[in-house]
């Protein structure tokens, strides 16, 4: 099947980062006049504020919350740090209720001292720890795999294939992946793996951007749709033939976008959102 155009922006949804020089009182006011209708919080986004009456400004300028970024970052050889963590999450947990976010996004995280096996297991032991809180709160958990070159220290889950088979083990119906098209793209097996996510009900969110060619940094050099070597409408069309009808979520860092004129980007955004993705 392939995807059909995007003609108008109503699953359309920019994270907070997207547009790091805004503050997200004015990400709000900027994305509603827009058009956009979702919004994924970044945790940083929300230092010094109060988060529910946040919230409620979001919800206020006609912005689904779609989810909060981050929590994760489970391994470590250190217990006292594997405790910590899991503590951060539940605390993320409490922050996406507060919020008002259905779901926090989990970059699971890695350790170079020990084996990725060793790391994967601590992934699966800490979200499991945090599951009670996740369940009671609400608040769905969705495992992102990141691209392979973040296994040292960012994430020993790499492929989509190791976040399902988590998943699976872990068997929760608050438990599921995030797709990244820019982390997944190279992968062959990406068509069977998504249809798997479908079929076990847990594909949870599409993140949505391009890699640039030549990229000049593995992690603020992310491109515009259609900008690089990413197939974003091939992939999509895959996301939507599990019956996936949630928000297609624009999740750009740049330090090339940042340093412009952010209206602009916004933009460009919707522009190549339409044409591209
Ligand atoms: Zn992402």
């Amino acid at each position: 099947m392939r995807a059909k155009p995007l003609t108008d922006l109503s699953q359309l949804c920019v994270h907070t980062i997207t547009t790091k020089p805004w503050s997200i009182e004015t990400a709000a006011q900027k994305f509603s006049a827009a058009g956009v209708k979702g919004i994924t919080v970044w945790r940083d986004a929300l230092h010094g504020r109060n988060i529910k009456q946040t919230g409620q400004l979001l919800r206020d300028s006609g912005l689904n919350i779609v989810s909060l970024c981050r929590g994760g970052f489970f391994p470590s050889i250190d217990a006292a740090k594997r405790k910590t963590a899991i503590d951060d999450n539940r605390k993320a947990i409490e922050e996406a209720a507060e919020l008002g976010a259905p779901m926090v996004v989990l970059v699971c995280g890695a350790e170079a001292n020990q084996s990725l096996e060793d790391s994967r297991k601590q992934i699966q032991d800490g979200i499991e720890a945090v599951l009670p809180e996740a369940k009671s709160a609400g608040v769905k958990l969705a495992i992102e795999p990141l691209h392979p070159m973040y296994a040292d220290t960012r994430s020993a889950i790499n492929t989509l294939a190791q976040a399902n088979d988590m998943a699976v083990n872990i068997n929760s119906s608050y438990v599921g992946v995030a797709v990244d098209v820019y982390h997944l793209w190279w992968d062959p097996t990406l068509e069977q793996e998504i249809k798997r996510c479908g079929k076990n009900n847990h594909l949870f969110a599409f993140h949505i951007c391009d890699w640039n060619v030549p990229t000049t940094d593995f992690l603020n050099d992310r491109g515009l749709m259609g900008e690089g070597c990413i197939p974003v409408k091939k992939m999509r069309g895959w996301v939507e033939e599990t019956g996936f009808n949630g928000f297609y979520e624009v999740e750009i860092f740049s330090n090339k976008f940042w340093s412009q004129d952010q209206s602009q980007f916004l933009n460009n955004i919707i522009k190549d959102y339409k044409e591209n993705s």
